[in-house]
């Protein structure tokens, strides 16, 4: 029987340097601990080139080749482990996951690498554009819990100065409404506290 891996959860709104640190956890597992590590992008993703994870941050790792699976099925990534395995003949070690909000099925295809002995990091948004939980990513704390591992929380700021709680969608610089889709092109992000954060038509 194969030991359960660890769960690092990394969490926090836009511009919080989530992608950042995620890429630090890797370089540091991949330069000092020697460690596989596999880094995998979702297709919903598009905020840097195909195959590639970027940071914002431009003092951070910069960027870095990711291997990009289709959002809607996390699964198609189950033989490029074992095929990656035939080939360097030894474990994955780590699998991570950027922008985790994009996954379907994220609790369950995170538990599945967990219970087969891999470490797994995720980074993404918990909320929504309207405040609402973000895909599965508040899910995955559980799994923190039950594997053990560790969740962080990336703080970023309102131009006020306050914790920013909420991912502020805009739309040609406006506050987009509550009826707007969940997932938008061409759409624009920033990190805002309770009191600044807009949504015009929410319901409650
Ligand atoms: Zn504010």
């Amino acid at each position: 029987m194969r030991l359960p891996g660890k769960l690092e959860l990394i969490v926090g709104p836009m511009r919080s340097n989530k992608t950042a640190e995620l890429l630090r956890r890797i370089e540091t597992r991949r330069e000092y601990a020697k460690q596989c590590v596999m880094l995998l992008k979702p297709s919903a993703d598009t905020k840097a080139a195909a195959g590639l994870v970027e940071s914002r941050n431009r003092n951070g790792c910069g960027k870095m080749k990711a291997i990009e699976f289709p959002s809607a099925d996390p699964w198609a990534v189950l033989p490029i482990v074992a095929d990656t395995e035939q080939r360097i003949g030894r474990r994955v070690d780590c699998i991570a996951v950027d922008e985790g909000q994009f996954v379907a099925d994220l609790f369950l295809f995170t538990k599945k690498l967990l219970d087969s002995g891999h470490d797994v990091m995720v980074s993404g948004l918990e909320l929504d554009f309207r405040g609402l939980p973000f895909g599965e990513m508040l899910s995955l704390s559980w799994l923190v819990r039950t594997y053990a591992g560790n969740l962080t929380e990336q703080v970023a700021y309102c131009s006020c100065g306050a914790k920013a709680l909420y991912p502020q969608r805009l739309v040609d610089g406006k506050p987009a409404p509550y009826a707007s889709p969940v997932i938008m092109a061409g759409d624009n992000y920033e990190p805002r506290c309770e009191k600044h954060f807009v949504l015009p038509g929410r319901p409650h």
